[in-house]
């Protein structure tokens, strides 16, 4: 493990939405925010440069949900293949500023698409993250039906990284909703069991399978706060919720 990191391998999962910013009056948050992209692409090269290998998982969300464009004209899995495909655009957009910054990276599509990204192999992802290049998986599981956050557990319990790290607006899991009340309390920690007990919306209850059924340690924070996404990669103390 890399001096004062906590973690060798990480898997950090950031939505769709998160790279789009918030710049839509309507809490529509479409498209992709140049500055938003910059900022974590900062984050992640900085920690990327302190020895701890990263792969990232990105949403599609801010482009395309396929839940929300099923229909009479679009069966579910053609609008699920429609949201992966979404990721991959996010996937390319990180990566380009990733690269700017200095650190070599890899986008591994889950859906063949060479021409712009090499499929995913598991032995060679983790031969990227080896030479310490931050790997980007795009496409989700590459099945409709699922959502990123499965795929972020999946890719994780696959490459042995040892945490998701799940990126999201508020600072982990709180007793109540911290935004409706200021006396709401953070949870440092929380069990696999209480969380899918309370049917918490920290991820989807298939994702939570997963990193409990693989004993994948799962960290809430918050990643508009700058800094906290590298805080979050190095394993700090503090930041966000852990549940184990
Ligand atoms: N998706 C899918 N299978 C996957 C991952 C994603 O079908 O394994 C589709 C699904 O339609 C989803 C969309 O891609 O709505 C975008 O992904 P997600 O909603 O997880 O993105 P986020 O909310 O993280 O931005």
């Amino acid at each position: 493990t890399p001096a004062n990191a906590k973690w060798k391998r990480v898997m950090l999962k950031i939505s769709g939405e998160a790279l789009s910013g918030n710049t839509s009056k309507d809490g529509q948050n479409f498209g992709l925010d140049p500055r938003v992209v910059e900022r974590i692409a900062g984050e992640i090269v900085a920690a990327s440069m302190s020895g701890v290998e990263i792969a990232v998982v990105v949403g599609g969300g801010n482009f395309f949900r396929g839940a929300s464009h099923e229909g009479a004209h679009l069966d579910r899995a053609s609008a699920d293949y429609m949201g992966m495909l979404a990721t991959v655009m996010n996937a390319i957009s990180l990566q380009g500023a990733i690269e700017a910054k200095g650190v070599q990276t890899r986008v591994l599509s889950a859906l063949s698409i060479k021409e712009v990204a090499e499929p995913y192999i598991r032995r060679r992802a983790m031969r990227h993250l080896e030479k310490g290049r931050v790997v980007i998986f795009g496409a989700g599981t590459g099945n409709p039906f699922f959502t990123t956050d499965t795929g972020a557990a999946l890719r994780a319990a696959e490459i042995n990284a040892q945490v998701v790290l799940k990126a999201t607006k508020v600072d982990g899991v709180f007793c109540s909703d911290p935004k409706q009340n200021v006396n709401a309390k953070k949870y440092e920690r929380l069990s696999y069991e209480t969380v899918q007990r309370l049917g918490l919306g920290v991820m989807d209850q298939t994702a939570i399978t997963m990193c409990r059924e693989n004993d994948l340690p799962i960290v809430v924070f918050d990643m508009t706060k700058g800094g906290n996404i590298h805080k979050a990669i190095r394993g700090q103390a503090g930041v966000g919720t852990c549940i184990s």
